[in-house]
């Protein structure tokens, strides 16, 4: 391009520059950015005249010339050249069969489009005339996004054949409205105003709406698409709804593409990108202008659940409108104004143009119709939704199938349809207001509309079978058959102490028959302040034979926590011993009973070894533990024993382990992982070893205490587990006896070392457990033999036996598969409640809408998990640090703090420093 020929010289439009942004950034793959348009030509059609007009058509349209050029700045302009010539080329397939014919321009059309634009190289649009048999042309323009928007085509093709008419000659047409213009109107834009505006818009935004992980390296792809189009009755029905709450069409769609984002990301505020059309009917001439207007704004939709559809559309409606004056601003600087990093991944074009109207030369029959279907235009994001108004709409899926597959991009637009319906619906039912019919769908809370299919729906709320409990069956019961069938195998191992079943079991009945002769029997309390050791189990098992609830006190927690766990709780009675006495705080009117105490050795030794158990319900409540609580008060959780049964019987059958199996009691009595780890021990025959309490903190010296002891099943938390292993690697160790490892507490992500020391053991088998202390271990997954199949985060799996988890969205309605949601079990799996707090109970155990036992209750855990494609959960995060409703954020258990979860823990490394 030589200066002489040069016309004029253009800044950008804030789009055009996004657009050179990925040309530049994208040479690898296909130009997405490269827009064809094919149009059907019926008459008689002069080739010549076709190619005379069309070169008029650029002439009369400076920026239709423009080049792409950098300047020393670093900027760039568009070059304008006086002249330049248009490629043009011709075929003639007209003694080709139609379908072979049609063959062969699919094969021409695209091998043009794949030819990339050269941005710097005018003109970047270049036109193939094909001939077919009859009077019947093909015109297939291939044009670059940067020079043209859609709303410009009609437009141009009213142009062309209007050209055609007159030989080239444009005295017939009005004189265009150049884009210079177009460019000094954007200039003179309020720019503060706007970015004031933009700001306000997007304020409290808390993350990015994002549908596929972007690889930036990833070069972009031609997407594949999915058309449908809706029946002429529920187009009418919606554009009619529309209509009457005074809204566009195009809201309507906004909002429920909003919904449908909402559903998949499981976040109640959603962004995405929509086209709007740029023409500000303040700049004259704007309508028939040819060129690049469109630009692309992010649209944030807040859905409060609470609130009707129709609500959230008419509030759409106006935060949209206010947003209109602005919009010049364009997206990259409203991108900036955000803060780094992309706000959204999806996009939206409402092509509110005559779309699909034939366009005629009056006197010449020549009828030019565009060919929709055969059109290519993309954008570089995973998915776009194009739709298009007419006496059907239109709606077009486009999906990047490197980044969404086929059967997911359906769902998207199934349920997006599902939205529309339920639009088109209401108008029938709320016209009608005499059928007696409950309010429409779209007065309903959007919290309670459902996006399911009906399978989904089946397979998310459904039960697993129910597996009969063994009836009758007792947790001292259970015990006490072993203590008759293998007397002499160890129970309960603590350094040189050692006790048998036989002992074990007579030893807990004489204190259990204490404690009955003290009253003391279901529904009451005994608190155990007792250090580590034969007793501590010996104490547990006696509560649990008086039919009474444990609830086990740390002597190493605060005083303060201490004082409140025993005022709070109320216990019948304080088991402890004279030393760990002296180290609590005074316990105000709870009676002591000192195991260690001379009077209390003679008392024992004067009661039945028979076990004095009165009749026991699956209610009565096994144990009270107290959650960890960094703000706010610790609740009691009150843990009924048929719950503990069913997990102790789920975790024999799925974990199994023969009776005489080496079991370490690791876990800090006062959490609850420490139940199932005694007695799903010695429940069934299994021996429990129990290292002392420097042993356990210390991660080398416990790798050798679980070697010494030949301890074959292990319970610990990650971050133990990835110490125990660098410890044993480290030392030299495999654990070769160590086959059954249970992980529970945080998230499972073994580290290549602690695959590595997985794998050292064929056969060892890794166990990822998941529960609240409020509902005890819930959901479980085992892990495959081979550590290098191991995802980086372990899922949490499935649910226990008679166990349901539900992911729920904000308004308790199933979230799809692969969906975020909040996790709520139901089922066996759910505690009693709070001990001595009914308003909190009700409000974190609450009604489970999919229940079908009366008066099933659901927990709320406050996790966010989603469901694989395998059907496993995996944990996502906590609710409280990621999802907030309108920017409050909505009442979690905030009291489950980092600083006391870590405490259950040995410190493992730390604990060597
Ligand atoms: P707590 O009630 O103190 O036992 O804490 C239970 C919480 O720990 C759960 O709600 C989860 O946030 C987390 N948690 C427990 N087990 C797992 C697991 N296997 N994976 C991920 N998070 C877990
Ligand atoms: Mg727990």
């Amino acid at each position: 391009m030589m200066s002489s020929g040069l016309e004029d010289i253009l800044p950008l439009s804030p789009m055009q520059e996004g657009l050179l942004f990925h040309s530049r950034y994208e040479q690898d793959g296909a130009d997405v950015y490269a827009v064809q348009h094919v149009f059907d030509i019926e008459g008689t059609l002069d080739a010549a005249r076709l190619r005379t007009a069309v070169r008029a058509l650029v002439q009369r349209h400076p920026n239709l010339r423009a080049g792409f050029r950098q300047v020393e700045s670093g900027g760039t302009v568009q070059l304008i050249p006086r002249q330049v010539d248009v490629p043009w080329a011709e075929y003639d397939l007209a003694s080709l069969p139609a379908a072979e014919a049609e063959a062969e321009i699919l094969r021409l059309a695209a091998k043009e489009h794949g030819i990339r634009f050269d941005l710097a190289q005018p003109p970047l649009l270049r036109f193939t005339l094909v001939r077919l048999a009859g009077a019947h042309h093909r015109l297939v323009m291939t044009t670059h996004h940067i020079l043209l928007d859609g709303w410009s085509m009609p437009i141009l093709v009213h142009e062309l054949l209007t050209l055609y008419g007159s030989h080239g000659d444009a005295a017939g047409l009005p004189r265009p409205t150049p884009y210079r213009q177009y460019l000094g109107w954007l200039a003179q834009q309020d720019r503060p105003a706007a970015e004031a505006a933009w700001r306000k818009a997007l304020v409290g935004l808390e993350q990015p709406t994002l549908v596929a992980a972007v690889d930036p390296a990833r070069p972009a792809l031609m997407p594949e698409r999915i058309t449908v189009e809706l029946d002429e009755d529920r187009t009418t029905a919606l554009t009619d709804w529309a209509r009457r709450q005074g809204v566009t069409t195009n809201t309507v769609l906004q909002a429920a593409w909003a919904l449908v984002l909402s559903r998949h990301t499981g976040h109640d505020d959603v962004v995405f990108g929509a086209v709007v059309a740029g023409r500000d009917p303040q700049l004259p001439g704007v309508e028939a202008m040819v060129g690049l207007l469109i630009t692309m704004v992010p649209v944030r939709v807040v859905l409060d659940p609470a609130q009707s559809l129709t609500e959230t559309v008419m509030r759409l409606q106006d935060e949209q409108t206010r947003l209109t004056a602005h919009h010049h601003l364009g997206l990259p600087r409203i991108q900036q104004l955000a803060g780094p990093g992309d706000l959204f991944d999806t996009a939206m074009v409402f092509e509110n143009y005559p779309w699909d109207e034939s366009t005629e030369l009056p006197d010449t029959g020549l009828r030019v119709t565009p060919d929709l279907g055969s059109g290519r235009d993309a954008t570089h994001y995973p998915l776009t939704l194009v739709a298009a108004p007419g006496r059907r709409l239109y709606l077009r899926l486009d999906y990047r199938d490197d980044l969404v597959d086929r059967a997911s991009a359906a769902g998207f637009l199934d349920r997006l349809i599902q939205v529309l319906d339920l639009v088109s619906t209401a108008t029938a039912t709320s016209t009608d207001s005499d059928t007696g019919t409950g309010p429409a769908a779209t007065e309903l809370p959007v919290g309670r509309i459902d996006l399911l299919t009906d399978e989904e729906r089946a397979t998310l709320s459904a039960a697993p079978d129910d597996v009969a409990r063994t009836t009758g069956a007792t947790l001292p019961g259970l015990f006490e058959a072993w203590a008759v069938g293998t007397p002499d195998t160890p129970a309960v191992v603590c350094g040189e102490t050692a006790l048998t079943y036989r002992e074990l079991d007579e030893r807990a009945n004489r204190l259990a028959h204490v404690l009955t002769t003290r009253g003391i029997g279901p529904e009451d309390i005994v608190a155990l302040a007792l250090p580590r050791s034969t007793d501590l189990v010996l104490a547990v098992l006696a509560v649990l034979k008086a039919g009474a609830a444990y609830l086990p006190l740390d002597p190493e927690y605060p005083p303060a926590r201490l004082t409140h766990m025993v005022t709070d709780a109320r216990p019948a009675l304080l088991l402890t011993t004279t030393a760990t006495r002296s180290s609590l705080p005074t316990t105000h009117d709870t009676p002591v009973l000192l195991l260690d105490a001379p009077d209390t050795a003679t008392d024992l030794a004067g009661r039945p070894t028979h076990s004095p158990t009165p009749a026991l319900a699956p209610d009565h409540p096994a144990y009270v533990i107290y959650t960890s609580g960094s703000t706010g008060r610790p609740k009691g959780v009150v843990m009924p024993a048929g719950v503990l049964l069913n997990l102790l019987q789920w975790h024999h059958r799925e974990i199994g382990g023969q009776p005489g199996t080496r079991t370490a009691q690791f876990t800090a009595i006062s959490f609850d992982v420490s139940a199932q780890e005694v007695l799903s021990a010695l429940l069934f025959g299994k021996t429990l070893v129990i290292p002392a309490e420097d042993v356990r903190r210390d991660a080398a010296r416990f790798a050798e205490w679980l070697e010494d002891q030949r301890v074959e099943e292990l319970f610990a938390p990650n971050l133990v587990l990835e110490a125990l292993a660098e410890a044993a690697v480290e030392q030299g160790r495999t654990l070769p006896r160590l086959l059954t490892v249970a992980q529970a507490g945080e998230a499972l992500t073994p580290s290549r070392l602690s695959r590595e020391f997985h794998r050292s053991v064929p056969g060892r088998v890794l166990h990822n457990h998941y529960g609240p202390t409020e509902t005890h271990v819930v959901t479980a997954h085992t892990l495959g033999h081979d550590p290098d199949d191991w995802p980086l985060s372990v899922p949490i799996g499935r649910p226990i036996v008679n166990t349901r988890a539900y992911v729920l969205g904000s308004g308790l309605q199933l979230a799809a598969p692969g969906v975020v949601g909040e996790l709520y079990i139901a089922g066996a799996g759910v505690a009693r409640g709070y001990l001595h707090r009914p308003a909190l109970t009700a409000e974190r155990f609450v009604a489970d809408p999919y229940g079908s036992e009366p008066g099933a209750r659901m927990y709320r855990t406050g996790d966010l998990v989603r469901r694989n494609a395998d059907g496993n959960l995996e944990f996502v995060g906590r609710a409280d640090q990621q999802v907030k409703i309108r920017g409050v954020p909505y009442r979690t258990r905030r009291d489950r703090g980092r600083v006391d979860r870590s405490s259950r823990h040995h410190p493992g490394r730390r604990g060597r420093a």
